[in-house]
């Protein structure tokens, strides 16, 4: 019987694409801020790696006094704005952001489909990824209705079993998420789908040591996944 092809989830900011993240944390602040009637969320800071957007975006406006209640409400709105903000804010050309091997590791499992399928798993909301994947020349790889995004839940946990479901219920023994934080790490575990951590994002090996496998750089994912893929 043929196996089942390995569904593999990659993260965008710290694994597929290093340092592209300036243009969206300026759209966000900048969206956010409009919408909530605020001067200016410029000097807040929150956590960012491995987070979703809205749950930086609600760090941000706690910070800044506003209600939960207005952040629910007005949730919407504030996606929409980011993404709007984004178009306008997002370079033309990302694909001097793009991971050292990123594109050879994407193309050689691409032409493998009868052993992977690759979808995006991303905090960010989902207009911000799909513009930053196609600014970087890596759109191709990646179909339109699928993965899971910040858009989809503020919780990163729950982008795992999101992302099988758009797939067809893909089961969770096939399943890989590829991730540069320790919160890659705990959406897998709470899917419990295996992890491979790539640390080419702001964490060491050594604090990645949780995942079912560490690299040090993505050209490294590539023998970790062949060998799951026939175990
Ligand atoms: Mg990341």
């Amino acid at each position: 019987m043929a196996t089942v092809p390995l569904l593999l989830l990659w993260d965008i900011d710290g694994t597929l694409l290093l340092r592209a993240s300036t243009e969206h944390g300026r759209a966000l602040r900048s969206a956010a801020a409009r919408v909530h009637g605020l001067e200016s969320l410029d000097g807040v800071t929150a956590e960012y790696a491995g987070r979703t957007d809205a749950a930086i975006l609600r760090d941000l406006l706690r910070l800044s006094a506003v209600e939960d209640s207005a952040i629910d409400a007005l949730a919407s709105e504030v996606r929409d704005a980011c993404a709007e903000a984004f178009a306008q804010l997002c370079p033309d050309d990302l694909s001097s952001f793009v991971a050292p091997g990123v594109p050879e590791v994407l193309g050689a499992l691409a032409v493998r489909p009868s052993e992977f399928r690759q979808a995006l798993l991303t905090g960010n909301f989902e207009p911000i990824a799909r513009l930053k994947i196609q600014r970087a020349g890596l759109a191709g790889y990646f179909e339109a209705g699928e993965g899971a995004f910040g858009s989809d839940s503020v919780s990163r946990a729950e982008l795992p079993a999101i992302a099988r479901r758009r797939a067809g219920s893909w089961p969770r023994s096939r399943t890989v998420v590829i991730g540069d934080t320790p919160r890659d790490i705990a959406c897998a575990r709470a899917d419990e789908v295996r992890v491979v951590a790539v640390a080419t994002g702001p964490f060491e090996v050594a604090a990645l040591a949780d995942a079912d496998a560490v690299v040090d750089d993505a050209r490294a994912v590539l023998p970790v996944l062949e060998d799951w893929a026939t175990a």
